[in-house]
């Protein structure tokens, strides 16, 4: 006989599990939630990120949908100034924590079990293992096993780097770098940031920001990325026109391309995508989200290494393969290599909704905690998987210009797949997730002038449909050859 007993075994507390779990005790006032999870809070990969890390999306569609993750007013300085607050590092942790300890655990239908290891099943019966007791207990699941891992977030501070460091050098994570201070008599007298992504840049910025000199930085970066304009992605309630223009730019670039990379360029041209390098040409899209003051920042440093990834570091020198570059001696190499969502998960893309078990993962592309909540959603209000896999299939993680426009016009007929379903759209008009839902709806029960822009959107979507959907089976195919 099983140890305990539950409804529902999340794996994972981060921004997926939780996701779920909120709406599921909204949605079904009846189940019981059990959620385990490696770490020792609430938060998932948060818990190991930088101190300086924030969201580079607004807070507004992070989180769960039923508590708010930021004050609804926009920042006054910095290079979020005029825009809405990015939740900071400790703030999102504070955010899951207070879910947890204020509503999760006082409904007395969840129970919470950190630093504990899913370990396996048989039959209905499950295996979980406390990581510092060592101790195995087991649960009978009545109703499904959710996996809330999906997408493997890899982060600088757990991951192992892939290339070789030679003993003497000087080596630090992103978070190791605010004990810089501790370090005054014997600093480094420059720094490597090593990798192209997001946290390369929100490394380079803080290096910037804290006085270090663009010359006496150098960053590797194997492959340039195009990053969505931030003043674009503003919440909908406050500024739909930014939201719309993006979509539209989106849809008549993609329609009037025979290319992603063509595409890319038309919104480059738009400012609707930026990127750091006038005169190089991205390969990379990971949906990073920056502000024209970053990239303005990032730009000043000139000493960009292109030879592709490092395969050793070593006190002045550092090795690409066979090609080698030298540094100064005294040099502090920062990884930034860990990327984020190893795209290399989107060979495991699967149904959703399979039997008694729930893999969460894309509905709309990137939308991580809303995809998840939609989840939820569809588990409580449709009668079988057949129906639930129809309306939720699952989008690509595409990682290239040459593919994302698979993910966009996956996006789009997953748009119109959940619009035409009363209940779906129903959940979307009143989910805070969603990008665009409440605030559409709030103005069509106002009748807002604004509703005009809509209608136009509609047409133009008409207009570039065959166009999206050429280009975007052209994508699917390269991203399906790998
Ligand atoms: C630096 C950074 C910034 C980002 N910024 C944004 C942003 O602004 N907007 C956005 O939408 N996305 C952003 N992302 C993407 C981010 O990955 C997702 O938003 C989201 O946090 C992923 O949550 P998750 O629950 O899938 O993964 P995780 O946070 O990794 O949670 C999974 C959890 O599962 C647990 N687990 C795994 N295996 C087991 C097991 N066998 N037993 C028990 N527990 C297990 C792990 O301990 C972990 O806590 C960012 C990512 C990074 C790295």
């Amino acid at each position: 006989m099983a140890d305990f007993e539950t409804d529902y075994l999340i794996i994972g507390a981060g921004a997926v599990g939780l996701s779920f779990a909120d709406t599921l005790l909204d949605e079904d006032p009846d189940c019981h939630i059990t959620i385990v999870d490696k770490h020792a809070k609430p938060g998932g990969h948060w818990n190991d990120a930088y101190p300086f890390v924030a969201l580079h999306q607004p807070s507004a569609t992070y989180g769960v949908n039923s508590m708010e993750l930021c004050p609804d007013r926009v920042d006054t300085h910095g290079h979020n100034a005029g825009m809405y607050p990015l939740a900071k590092h400790s703030e999102i942790l504070a955010y899951y924590s207070k879910l947890m300890s204020e509503r999760f655990i006082p409904s007395e239908r969840v129970s919470y079990h950190p630093l504990t290891e899913y370990r396996g099943a048989e039959g209905s019966e499950h295996t979980v293992r406390g990581i510092l007791s060592g101790e195995e207990s087991t649960l009978n699941v009545r109703r499904k096993l959710v996996d809330g891992t999906y997408f493997q977030t890899s982060v600088p501070s757990t991951h192992k780097p892939a290339f070789d460091i030679a003993e003497g050098t000087r080596f630090a994570t992103p978070g190791d770098l605010p004990s810089l201070w501790q370090q005054a008599d014997n600093l480094p007298d420059h720094y490597i940031v090593l990798g192209g992504g997001k946290t390369a840049m929100d490394t380079a910025v803080w290096l910037l920001e804290a006085g270090v000199s663009a010359d006496k930085i150098g960053w590797v970066r194997p492959r340039d990325s195009w990053m969505f304009n931030r003043k674009f992605l503003q919440p909908a309630h406050a500024r739909i026109e930014g939201l719309i223009a993006l979509q539209e730019g989106q849809f008549e670039a993609a329609a009037s391309s025979e290319s992603g990379d063509e595409m890319f360029a038309k919104l480059g041209k738009q400012g609707i995508m930026l990127r750091i390098d006038p005169d190089v040409t991205p390969s990379m899209f990971h949906y990073a989200v920056i502000s024209e003051g970053e990239v303005e920042m990032l730009s000043t440093i000139k000493s960009v290494y292109r030879q592709g990834r490092v395969t050793k570091i070593a006190p002045g020198r550092m090795e690409f393969g066979d090609a080698s570059a030298d540094v100064p001696e005294n040099t502090l190499f920062i990884d930034c290599t860990a990327t984020a969502v190893p795209f290399s998960v989107r060979d495991k893309v699967g149904p959703m909704f399979d039997g008694d078990r729930i893999k969460l993962q894309l509905v709309q592309v990137p939308f991580v905690p809303y995809s998840a909540a939609l989840a939820a959603f569809a588990e409580v209000h449709f009668d079988d998987d057949a129906t639930r896999n129809n309306l939720l299939p699952p989008g690509p993680l595409t990682d290239t210009t040459a593919t994302y426009p698979y993910a966009l016009m996956v996006n789009l007929m997953s748009t119109g797949t959940l619009a035409a379903n009363e209940k779906t759209d129903a959940f979307n008009a009143r989910s805070r997730l969603h990008p665009t839902g409440p605030a559409v709806a709030q103005m069509i029960a106002n009748n807002d002038p604004k509703l005009s822009i809509l209608q136009n959107f509609r047409e133009t979507l008409q207009n570039c449909l065959p166009g999206v959907v050429k280009l975007g089976m052209a994508a699917k195919a390269i991203h399906e050859a790998g």
